[in-house]
């Protein structure tokens, strides 16, 4: 009696299991085939310039997005990388070069992908394809500490300097001409030249102007910003696809936190 109900069960069970995994089966064969096509496709769909590798340009004086931890690049901009070259299956490489030349690199398909606190302008736009903004960047004023430059306003007839191509180079050329602004391969060069008065100031991007105040004494930051920007990564206009991974994959880390995290891991608040 107790072997046969537990054989009427067993049958019934294995009944039940039969049937549930012949639907079950054949529609989790269904999930699977589109699962796999989708992965497939996601996989197949973009190449990078070496195969199974995220090749990044930056340039790694750019404190906290990127910067020299003894021979490793790191900051804000090298781990957002690598949470995006996580996400997408691929092993990720910076390549360090002047901020003038990472556009073209990206362009001329020597690496995949540009990040290094790059601002998103419409000039911009029309070398290169930007993902969805990643961060919030300031263009700031560095003086000596006791300068007559107290505002925006009296940078008329002054002498700026600026990194080389970067915002802070094109802005202040536009608003004060050439012949006011000296510009500089790296954003250190252009502070070392205000200390030792070439300059009268430097504009450049607000979290390393914090860090160059930091290190150097005699040294503030004007309270009136002088404009307020986006940073993206930049990718080839010719490989849509992997714009798309990446735009998709820095829109996740967003949304679940990854990247605010890695964002107040460097930036104190004041
Ligand atoms: N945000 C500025 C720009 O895009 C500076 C970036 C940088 O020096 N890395 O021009």
């Amino acid at each position: 009696m107790k072997f046969k109900k537990l054989a009427a069960l067993a049958l019934s069970m294995a009944l039940a299991a039969s049937m549930l995994m012949g639907c079950g089966g054949s529609s989790s064969k269904d999930t699977a085939e589109s699962d796999t096509q989708a992965a497939g496709n996601e996989t197949a769909a973009f190449t990078t310039v070496n195969d199974g590798v995220l090749t990044m340009a930056t340039n790694a004086q750019f404190p906290p997005y990127e910067f020299y931890d003894g021979s490793n690049i790191v900051g804000i901009d090298a781990e957002i990388a690598k949470a995006v070259a996580d996400k997408l299956g691929l092993e990720l490489k910076i390549e360090d070069m002047e901020f003038n030349s990472i556009i073209g690199s990206v362009q001329s398909g020597k690496v995949d992908m540009g990040l290094a606190g790059m601002t998103v302008t419409e000039e911009r736009k029309q070398s290169v394809n930007f993902t969805e903004s990643y961060a919030t960047g300031i263009q700031s004023i560095i003086v000596k500490e006791g300068s007559d430059i107290k505002t925006v306003d009296d940078l008329t007839g002054k002498k700026i300097g600026v990194q080389l191509s970067t915002t802070g180079d094109i802005y202040a050329t536009d608003d004060y001409g050439e012949e006011n602004v000296e510009k500089y391969n790296k954003g250190a060069d252009a502070v070392q030249a205000l200390i030792t008065d070439k300059v009268d100031c430097v504009i450049i991007d607000n979290q390393p102007a914090k860090a160059f105040v930091a290190d150097n004494e005699g040294l503030k930051i004007l309270d009136t910003e002088y404009t307020t920007e986006e940073y993206a990564a930049c990718l080839s206009k010719d490989n849509e696809a992997l714009l798309k991974a990446v735009d998709g994959a820095i829109k996740e880390l967003k949304e679940d936190g990854t990247i605010q995290s890695i964002l107040d891991k460097y930036i104190v608040a004041d």
